[in-house]
C-alpha cells in the first residue's frame, strides 16, 4: 500500500491547528496560554487533544501501541475522518456491502463521494472477489462491517483475508460488536495489514453509547493524518475521564456481554415458537434480526405497547424483518409477553 498515493493532496499539505496543548505537553505549575478562566476547576482546562491516558490504558487492554490508535466522537469520526482523509469528492469512490450500517452512506453522501454497494448472498455474507469487480482505479475503500448490522452475523474471515491482501487501497473493518461474536478480533492481524483500519466502540459491549468514544486501529502514519484532520479537542474532559474509569471495570464488561449472550440465546428458543415469525437469523451481535409476516404491523402494536425495536422491512434482503436489541431479562420478557398477548391473548412467559 502506497498511503501518499491514496492520500489527498490538500491532506497531504495540511498543516494542522496547532494548539496551546500541543505546543506544551508536560507538567507546570502555571497555565496561563490558553486563554482558560484559572476558576473552576478541573471544567475550565482544555482535555489532553491526544486522550494520551485513555489511550495507554486502552493500548494494555488491545495489546497495541498506543500510537496506532485514533479515539472520535463516537465511530461516527472515525468513519468521517476516513472519507475526508482519502477521498476526493466527485471523484473518488468507496465499495461496501448492502445491506450495512447506514453511517457509511451519510457519510459519503456529506463529502460527495460515490458509494458502490455489492449487495449479500442469501447467507448474509460476501466474497471478495465481487467487491473487488466493483472497484476502479478511484476506488480509495472498502468499508465492511463483521459483526454486520443489521443482520448479525459475522462475515466469512477468509473473504475479509482476501481483501486485505488483494485491495490495494484501505480496507475498514467495523467491529462494533465483536465482543458478543465468538470470533476474535482482527487486532491480532494489524501490524500485517497495513491497508487495515479496524473500527471499535464503547458504546455496545462497554455500554457507554452516551459517553461518545469510538476508536480507530491502524499503523501509526494512518493515524497521524487522522490526528491532523480532527478537531484539535475532539474528546472532552467528561468522557475521557468517564471512559478512564470504564475501562478498568473491564470484568463488569465481560459480565453484561455473557448476560446478553444468555438472554439472546433464550429470546430465540421463545420466538421461534410465535405462529408469525418466519425467520431468525443467526445472531453474533446483541440483536436480533427476525423475518416475520406482517413485521410493519408488529412493529406499531409494539410501540402501541411503548415498546420500540427498529423496522428494517425497507433495507435490501431485509423486508418485513424487526433487528430487536436484546434488553435487559426484565426488558426481553416484557417484549416476549406482549408478543404472545398478539397471538392468543395469554400473558404467559
Ligand atoms: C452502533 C454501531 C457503531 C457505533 O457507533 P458509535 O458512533 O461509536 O456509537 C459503529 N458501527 C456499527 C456498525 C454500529 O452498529
Amino acid at each position: 500500500m502506497n498511503l501518499d498515493k491514496l492520500l489527498r493532496n490538500n491532506i497531504k499539505a495540511l498543516k494542522p491547528y496547532s494548539s496551546a496543548r500541543d505546543e506544551f505537553s508536560g507538567e507546570a505549575e502555571v497555565y496561563l496560554d490558553a486563554n482558560e478562566n484559572p476558576f473552576n476547576v478541573p471544567y475550565n482546562r482544555y482535555p489532553d487533544p491526544m486522550q494520551w491516558a485513555v489511550k495507554k490504558k486502552i493500548a494494555e487492554l488491545k495489546n497495541i501501541a498506543p500510537e496506532k490508535i485514533f479515539l472520535g466522537n463516537g465511530s461516527d469520526e472515525p468513519i468521517d475522518i476516513i472519507f475526508r482523509a482519502f477521498c476526493e469528492p466527485g471523484v473518488d469512490n468507496v465499495v461496501t456491502i448492502d445491506p450495512t450500517y447506514g453511517m457509511y452512506q451519510v457519510a459519503a453522501d456529506i463529502n460527495n463521494v460515490e458509494i458502490r454497494k455489492v449487495r449479500l448472498n442469501d447467507h448474509f455474507d460476501f466474497k471478495a472477489h465481487d467487491l473487488l469487480s466493483a472497484a476502479n482505479l478511484y476506488t480509495k475503500a472498502i468499508f465492511i462491517c463483521s459483526p454486520n448490522n443489521p443482520t448479525g452475523n459475522l462475515l466469512d474471515k477468509t473473504e475479509i483475508i482476501k481483501l486485505l491482501t488483494e485491495f490495494d487501497g484501505i480496507v475498514v473493518l467495523d467491529e462494533a460488536y465483536i465482543d458478543f461474536s465468538p470470533e476474535n478480533s482482527f487486532l491480532g492481524l494489524l501490524d500485517n495489514c497495513p491497508n487495515l483500519i479496524i473500527l471499535q466502540t464503547f458504546s455496545k459491549a462497554w455500554g457507554m453509547a452516551g459517553v461518545r468514544l469510538g476508536m480507530a486501529f491502524a499503523q501509526a502514519e494512518i493515524i497521524r493524518v487522522f490526528n491532523k484532520i480532527k478537531y484539535p479537542y475532539n474528546i472532552n474532559i467528561l468522557s475521557q475521564q468517564k471512559a478512564l474509569e470504564l475501562i478498568d471495570n473491564e470484568g463488569e464488561k465481560n459480565e453484561w456481554v455473557k448476560i446478553i449472550l444468555y438472554e439472546r440465546a433464550k429470546m430465540i428458543r421463545k420466538l421461534f415458537k410465535l405462529p408469525f415469525v418466519q425467520i431468525i437469523y443467526p445472531s453474533d451481535a446483541n440483536f436480533i434480526l427476525v423475518k416475520m409476516n406482517d413485521a410493519r404491523g408488529i412493529y406499531e402494536y409494539l410501540t402501541e405497547q411503548k415498546i420500540i425495536v427498529r423496522d428494517r422491512s425497507k433495507v435490501t434482503l431485509c423486508e418485513n424483518s424487526l433487528r430487536i436489541t436484546i434488553g435487559s431479562p426484565e426488558e426481553n420478557k416484557k417484549l416476549r409477553k406482549a408478543l404472545k398477548k398478539l397471538v392468543n391473548g395469554s400473558i404467559e412467559d
